[in-house]
């Protein structure tokens, strides 16, 4: 396994992890991770479309159906990176129901989906969450 693939995988443990214990902190960690891949990908697209573009001028080739696509296929990744910007944006000011994963006001008490209790102890939490990132320190 690759270092990047192997950090990925596990954070992702890691996460799992904490998602039985603190709902919002989950939320927006697993937005981050998805943020690092997609950029990941981002980056070997990139890549793949600077091998077609040296392929072409390799074989004299000025028009290729295939670059056009990958690049259509990069400003897709890149509109689903800025999406997931403003998601992580969102999320970082919402309580997320551990009931039903509805998105509330930071100040809620209650849900307003399924009206769930929204009060944690968030300073046990904390303590919890990096207790369990402290494992993956090795
Ligand atoms: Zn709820």
């Amino acid at each position: 396994m690759k270092p990047f693939e192997e950090f990925i995988s596990r954070a992702k443990g890691a996460v799992d992890v904490i998602g039985e214990k603190a709902g919002q902190l989950v939320d927006v960690s697993k937005l981050n991770l998805k943020l690092i891949e997609l950029k990941s990908e981002l980056k070997s697209e990139f890549e793949g479309l600077g091998r077609m573009v040296y392929e072409c001028s390799e074989e004299n080739i000025t028009e290729n159906q295939k670059i056009t696509t990958q690049i259509q296929l990069i400003k897709q990744l890149n509109k689903e990176i800025e999406n997931l910007k403003k998601q992580i944006a969102f999320a970082k000011n919402k309580v997320l129901c551990k009931s039903c994963g509805h998105h509330n006001d930071m100040d809620s008490s209650y849900c307003a989906k399924c009206g769930g209790s929204l009060k944690t102890d968030t300073k046990s939490e904390k303590e919890a969450v990096e207790d369990d990132f402290a494992e993956f320190d090795d």
